[in-house]
């Protein structure tokens, strides 16, 4: 007996493909019983039907959440107002809740690296960086930062790899010059860039 293999192409990509299942799905409404799209193209379609039946699930979600946050921040509003001496409670409760946070979290990483963070207060020190205005934590990334894969720090303008015990830290804009002790104007510099640069402002 012979088997003949017939052929039908896809309404979709227009490619020649064998009436198999492999490469058609049987559908009734058809006249020749198989689905008019090969099924590469039918999946196709399906993801694409998905994927956008997604997306418009997570837009209705997020207008949901918005709309909700509006609504709650309007709320929070209205009751700060009606009730000043309540809310002035609540935020130092926060605010005092907030710091306590920070500090566990410093200390925790005080613990974990004793050395680096010690050597890191000195330096803080030496350069007359005040602790308010800049975080241990907010200086450990600006060292992260600069950190090489093999544990070298790279200067701020000269790029020279350094040992931590060769950093110091600089500010970008002096404070003679009305730069500011905060993370954004504290870099890491070789001791040469840093002596060299002085008062003086360099990129
Ligand atoms: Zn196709
Ligand atoms: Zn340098």
């Amino acid at each position: 007996m012979y088997f003949i293999m017939k052929y039908k192409i896809c309404s979709k990509c227009k490619k020649e493909k064998p009436t198999t299942n492999e490469f058609f799905s049987k559908s009734k409404s058809q006249s020749d019983g198989l689905y008019s799209y090969c099924k590469d193209c039918q999946n196709e379609r399906y993801k694409k039907y998905y994927a956008d039946k997604k997306e418009h699930h997570q837009n209705r979600r997020k207008k949901y959440y918005k709309q909700n946050k509006e609504q709650q921040i309007n709320y929070s509003k209205e009751y700060q107002k009606n009730h000043p001496e309540r809310t002035k409670q609540i935020k130092k409760r926060h605010s005092i809740k907030r710091s306590e946070y920070i500090k566990a979290r410093v200390k925790k990483w005080i613990a974990a690296n004793p050395i680096h963070n010690r050597l890191i207060r000195q330096r803080v020190r030496l350069s007359g960086i005040n602790y308010d205005s800049l975080t241990l934590n907010e200086l450990i990334e600006i060292y992260n930062l600069h950190k090489t894969d093999n544990d070298l720090y790279i200067c701020h303008y000269c790029h020279k790899a350094l040992e931590f015990s060769e950093t110091t830290i600089d500010h970008i804009i002096p404070i003679s010059k009305g730069g500011s002790n905060s993370a954004d104007n504290i870099t890491i510099a070789c001791l040469k860039c840093n002596a060299k640069k002085g008062d003086r402002i360099l990129k």
